[in-house]
């Protein structure tokens, strides 16, 4: 065994690093394996290597990182799949599938939890990735009918939130937008059986206001394009964008990389597929109709000032379809109701005012739309087959990147905030608990510095004191409050946080990159100045045709109003929940240009999402550190067969045993550590040859 061992190992280090003229060409395949040192420019220089080898996988340890080649590279048939099955991680070329692959074998073995955080800029290929291991998934799992039935709906739930979710934006013909957690259940034969979706933050105001370039949700699209002649005219639509002023505001209707037909049959039959009724469908496609007539109601300025509607046509589709009478949308749409001790009174809207009411109102019911759709995926996918055996799942979280515009607001701010608690949840069960582990056992190890963000995480949600306490008191004290208290509000409380600067906070010269009206918040991954929040927008505004059409789930009156703010830090903390319990695994992806453009590297724009994405700091703890550890017992009970000393019986303590195995495996004294109750070993290598010994 030990010679041809030996044989086996050098013919790894060959397969794995490449002789060197192969290597210069291609790169390595696991960044922990690149010569000595580790600077940025040896690890950019690695992923370009690879990229203009079409070799878009590099790992670091176990974590992927992925480069969007903006091309097909045929490298997700099934062969591959079949090619990627049940084997061992570091014996193929990178690949999601090995990743995904090595999931589900470590929660079959281990029974336990997983998740799959997949983080990236927009366009960086999150949404693609996440489909991968799904289809994988699909493909690899037992199957029988019960079981192809669960795996159709899963696969089928991804055409349906994206028609409604995603958008074209100038990032990403396709980008999602919404943050989206779904697990995946197995039962204890691997077989998946069920499964959940959350999802996160959808940005409605894409509903009424798109910038240049960009589009609403492709539903809209998919319906007034696609749609049967029947359909439209029940819903009184015509088969002509341009004639929905919500459809129009990007000035760029038709996309040449979408097309809107074929995904509205897709959609069509995903959504009998997952089995919502006809009368479900119907009114799903109903309120999506409205929405566009809502965007087509005009207002004019009656003697007073006050809106009048313009006797648009609308209304009778608006009431035909909503189910509402006429009246009670005219009057909805042009007042305000006070309540008034008990009374209720109406009072009438300016035309700006109606026309802002009118665009919550859309925003309001496809939000609510998109959250009772979510709803029903997850009855539909909810596990009818087995409840008897213990389930095992694995998480797939596809959730917005780190986002800089030159002007950022509310939505930016959310979205920052999610990517520093995930950031925090990184640090917490990768960075730091590698370190306490070493500690616990008593390994010696050269401690990595990191940037610990929690400063950041607490001076935005901490309780009383963080940003979005601050921005639920003014919120609360309507007539009051005004944009301008809050900013001073926040520098009362933040002025001299080290991460946050407003312009009167500023130094001399940081003062003349802000405004007055500007806050700057110092993120891990880097500066961002945000316009102050309107708290006209933050106030929960209750609107008459919402209770209408969603009476069930309009909040209870009575309670303490909760801004948009908390109810997003109340899911991200439900979501980090979630997450801790289970076991991470990384995919980093990333953008090589701006341009959508096969073949293009762009070095500026990729070191940026080096430096973010956390990959130097991965990588040292990976370098410092132990890829693999197993509790002695186990690592003996595996491998004892492969010494005449352990086999078939070893007297001694588990440690000793696995001492006395090693020794006789020839591992060299630096390659690994013995721990207070596990063994460490630092090259996935090393063990990857000791599992390739039992087939000799
Ligand atoms: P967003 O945050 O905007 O949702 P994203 O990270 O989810 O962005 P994707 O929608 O997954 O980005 O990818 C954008 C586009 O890049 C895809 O529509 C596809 O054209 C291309 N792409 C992504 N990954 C791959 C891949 N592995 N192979 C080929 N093309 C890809
Ligand atoms: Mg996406």
């Amino acid at each position: 065994i030990g010679q041809s061992l030996e044989e086996r190992c050098n013919r790894i280090l060959r397969d794995m690093e490449g002789s060197l003229t192969a290597r210069d060409r291609v790169g390595i395949q696991d960044f922990v394996l690149l010569d000595a040192y580790t600077s940025e420019s040896a690890v950019l220089d690695n992923l370009r290597k690879r990229f203009n080898e079409n070799l878009i996988y590099t790992y670091i340890g176990t974590l992927l990182v992925s480069v969007n080649p903006y091309k097909e590279l045929g490298i997700y048939t099934k062969k591959q799949m079949d090619i990627y099955m049940g084997v061992n991680f570091f014996e193929l070329p990178p690949h999601i599938y090995a990743l995904a692959d090595n999931v589900y074998r470590t929660m079959l073995t281990e029974t336990n939890n997983h998740f799959i955080l997949i983080s990236g800029e927009s366009g960086a290929g999150k949404t693609e990735a996440s489909k991968k291991i799904l289809q994988f998934y699909a493909v690899s799992c037992p199957s029988t009918k019960l079981l192809d039935n669960v795996r159709d709906r899963l696969l089928l739930s991804n055409p349906v939130l994206e028609a409604f979710g995603n958008a074209k934006t100038l990032k990403n013909d396709n980008s999602s937008r919404f943050g989206k957690y779904m697990d995946i259940q197995f039962d204890h034969m691997g077989g998946a059986v069920g499964g959940h979706i959350l999802s996160y933050l959808l940005e409605k105001s894409r509903v009424v206001h798109q910038n240049h370039g960009e589009r609403s949700f492709h539903i809209f699209y998919q319906l007034v394009e696609g749609g049967e002649e029947d359909l439209l005219r029940w819903l009184g639509l015509e088969r002509n964008c341009q004639r929905y002023s919500y459809l129009v505001q990007g000035e760029c209707a038709k996309v040449s990389s979408v097309n809107d037909k074929s995904d509205w049959k897709t959609v069509r039959k995903a959504l009998s597929v997952i089995e919502f009724s006809e009368s479900n469908i119907e009114s799903l496609f109903a309120i999506i109709a409205s929405v566009l007539h809502l965007g087509n109601v005009t207002f004019v300025a009656d003697s007073q000032g006050y809106a009048t509607l313009n006797n648009s046509p609308e209304i009778h589709w608006l009431s035909k379809l909503l189910g509402i009478p006429a009246q009670v949308i005219q009057v909805g749409l042009t007042h305000r109701k006070i309540e008034a001790r008990s009374e209720e009174v109406l009072s009438p809207f300016t035309v700006d005012q109606a026309v802002y009411a009118k665009d919550a109102l859309a925003k309001a019911i496809y939000g609510r739309t998109f959250t009772w759709l979510v709803n029903e995926l997850n009855e539909s996918l909810a596990n009818k087959v087995s409840d008897l055996f213990q389930k095992t799942v694995i998480g797939l979280l596809d959730i917005y990147g780190f986002e800089v515009f030159s002007v950022n607001s509310f939505e930016q701010f959310c979205i920052n905030y999610c990517n520093e608690k995930l950031q925090q949840l990184f640090i917490q069960l990768t960075l730091k608990s590698e370190q306490e582990e070493y500690e616990m056992e008593g390994i010696e190890w050269e401690s990595v510095p990191y940037f610990n963000n929690k400063i950041i995480c607490d001076l935005v949600e901490e309780k009383f004191k963080g940003i979005i306490s601050v921005l639920d008191e003014e919120c609360l004290r309507p007539g009051e409050a005004t944009d301008m208290t809050f900013l001073e509000k926040l520098e009362e409380k933040m002025g001299g946080h080290a991460h946050f600067i407003t312009h009167k906070l500023a130094d001399q010269k940081t003062r003349k990159t802000l405004e007055r009206g500007d806050f700057r918040l110092l993120h891990y991954a880097g500066e961002v100045t945000y316009k102050i929040f309107h708290l006209q927008v933050m106030r929960q505004s209750k609107n008459a045709i919402v209770k209408h059409c969603f009476p069930s789930t309009e909040p209870d009156s009575k309670k303490r109003p909760e801004t948009v703010a908390t109810q997003f830090k109340s899911s991200l903390v439900g979501l980090t929940e979630v997450l801790m319990s289970k076991e991470p695994w990384y995919v980093r992806c990333m953008k090589p240009n701006e341009g959508k453009q096969p073949g293009l590297f762009d070095d500026v724009l990729v070191r940026h999402q080096v430096k973010y994405l956390g990959l130097m700091e991965h990588l040292r703890v990976r370098r410092a550190g132990f890829a693999y550890r197993r509790r002695y017992e186990i690592f003996l009970q595996r491998y004892k067969p492969l010494c005449p000393d352990t086999w078939p019986n070893w007297k001694g303590t588990a440690a000793e045993g696995v001492e006395c195995l090693v020794k006789h495996l020839g591992y060299k004294p630096d390659e690994y550590k013995m721990g207070r109750t596990k063994i460490f070993i630092r090259h996935p290598r090393t063990l990857f040859a000791t599992e390739d010994a039992f087939e000799v």
